[in-house]
């Protein structure tokens, strides 16, 4: 993480995740009142979302810390957990939804551990299964370096047995998971690509050895682990290379060890492609064969991820037909003819999550 600024909410002065960042970063920081000041600050810049990604912000989070993912009606959802714990991301990939979101992004870091203790207490107490991810809107562990995020997040879910958490990441910034005492209540999860497609649109993230060797090393500290391979990039190869990806998990990895691999191909909102052709004038990736979904965001011609999916899911389960395999935000008609079957039921595709959840990770059982 290359910090060149860092400004700081008056609120959380004096805090110990605060001192705490200022101490790992050696920068004593700013202190502004507003954020508006930052944001002209970043606007002064000729690429504010690449000073965006230098410029930290540590604040509370002023709105809910809990939520659920924004899927659509359209297409099948996983029902997911957000715990909201930070914004935007210090890696640069073209394809990145975040740099589109706020206005101008922003790496922020919430304080908020007091408030994640008493929500994961409340959790505790409800009768049903939750999955929670820190990835939505930043990578959850590009943290680990300047704060005790990750490893006090698998501390405090390691407490109770109704949640699993995910940190999904593109890093391999484990280190502080080694020796934390996660009682299997935590996945470590990595988006997974090609190795061209992570040399070309992927910037600073780590390699796809580099990824698996720290999935490898987190299954020998006790953890499950889950891959996603989002965004699938379509072109011309594009199936001989994502099945070789997939052999490379296995010689990692075991079968028993991965809690579930998700696919979902490139799909973006027209308003990125303008973002994406400004700030990665070599990226070809918004050139494909698209068509606009029920959704409003251009996806490729279902026939073509059909293809590539297949090739996938094929892959995994000549593997292993016990990993769960699913797709993010795919129909009826793609699921079917790649995995021969559809979670039509609302809520039915959450079920199954949970189900593996549950199995690989002790949830609902007073583990
Ligand atoms: S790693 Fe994830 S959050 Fe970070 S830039 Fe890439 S897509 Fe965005």
């Amino acid at each position: 993480m290359k910090i060149e600024k860092l400004f700081i909410d008056p609120a959380v002065l004096g805090m110990e995740e605060t001192e705490t960042i200022r101490r790992n970063l050696k920068l004593s920081g700013e202190v502004v009142e507003k954020e508006s000041g930052i944001f002209e600050y970043l606007a002064a810049f000729p690429d504010p979302v690449l000073q965006g990604k230098k410029t930290l912000y540590i604040t509370h989070n002023p709105g809910a810390l809990i939520k659920e993912c924004p899927g659509t009606s359209h297409y099948t959802c996983c029902d997911y957990t957000i715990l909201h714990a930070g914004t935007f991301c210090t890696m640069d990939c073209s394809y990145c939804i975040l740099q589109a979101y706020f206005n101008p992004p922003l790496l922020r870091y919430f304080v908020e551990h007091e408030r994640i203790r008493q929500e994961l207490e409340n959790i505790a107490r409800k009768d049903r299964i939750y999955r929670i991810g820190t990835g939505e809107f930043t990578d959850s562990l590009i943290w680990e370096p300047i704060s005790d995020l990750p490893a006090f997040l698998v501390q405090q879910f390691a407490k109770q047995d109704r949640a699993v958490l995910e940190l999904k990441t593109k890093t391999v910034n484990i280190d502080s998971l080694r020796h934390v005492d996660h009682n299997r209540k935590t996945i470590v999860s990595w988006s997974l690509n090609t190795p061209e497609v992570i040399r070309s649109e992927e910037r600073g993230t780590a390699s796809l050895p580099a990824r698996l060797k720290a999935a490898r090393k987190c299954v020998s500290w006790g953890y499950k682990v889950s891959f996603h391979f989002d965004p699938v990039v379509i072109e011309p190869g594009c199936e001989k290379a994502y099945t070789e990806v997939i052999d490379r998990i296995f010689e990692y990895i075991r079968p028993e060890d991965i809690v579930w691999i998700s696919i979902g191909s490139f799909r973006f909102m027209p308003a990125l492609k303008p973002m994406i052709e400004k700030r990665f004038p070599e990226s070809k990736i918004c050139y494909g064969e698209f068509i606009q979904g029920l959704d409003n965001k251009m996806r490729y011609f279902k026939p073509l991820r059909i293809r590539v999916y297949k090739a996938m899911a094929d892959r995994i389960r000549s593997r292993s037909r016990e990993i769960f395999v699913y797709f993010c935000m795919e129909d009826e008609k793609v699921w079917n003819e790649t995995l021969g079957f559809f979670p039509e039921k609302e809520g039915e595709l959450g079920h199954m999550l949970d189900k593996s959840a549950a199995e690989h990770c002790g949830l609902g059982t007073g583990n």
